[in-house]
């Protein structure tokens, strides 16, 4: 199951950073999805909850974001974002989400019209933060 390998991945790089399994010394650990990414936000919840059982924590620990799409020109340098393009519509929406490559299908930049863009940020799932308690508060 993708969400579960996403949620195994997560944890193995939240163990890396702090040099432990225990995971009762994290506060909070933010996790960034993808808005293209497509991910079951409930299947990746009961991954992480499940491996994170045993280990001095649970799902409480995890802050989960949705990171927006943002797509750049390559020519002009203009940036803009799923919401900000108009004529978009459901059908499109979703066979982004499916094939992000697709957008150049349905998209050109709306500053130049230039069809020769990239998928700058919304893809993929990234760890923005891992805050540790504080030694000496509570906790
Ligand atoms: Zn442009």
């Amino acid at each position: 199951m993708h969400e579960w390998a996403l949620a195994e991945a997560v944890i193995s790089t939240v163990e890396k950073n702090t040099g432990s399994t225990d995971l009762s010394m994290l506060q909070e650990v933010t996790v960034l999805l993808g808005e293209l990414q497509n991910i079951d936000i409930e299947a990746f919840s009961k991954g992480l909850e499940m491996m994170t059982k045993g280990k001095g924590a649970d799902l409480e620990l995890f802050q989960l974001e949705i990171e927006k799409a943002v797509f750049r020109c390559n020519y002009c340098g203009m940036e803009w974002s799923l919401d900000d393009y108009p004529g978009v519509g459901e059908d499109e929406r979703e066979a982004i989400h499916f094939l992000p490559e697709s957008a150049h299908a349905y998209m050109k930049c709306p500053g130049c019209g230039s069809s020769d863009f990239v998928i700058k940020s919304g893809r993929g799932v990234t760890i923005k933060s891992i805050i540790v308690k504080d030694r000496e508060g509570r906790g």
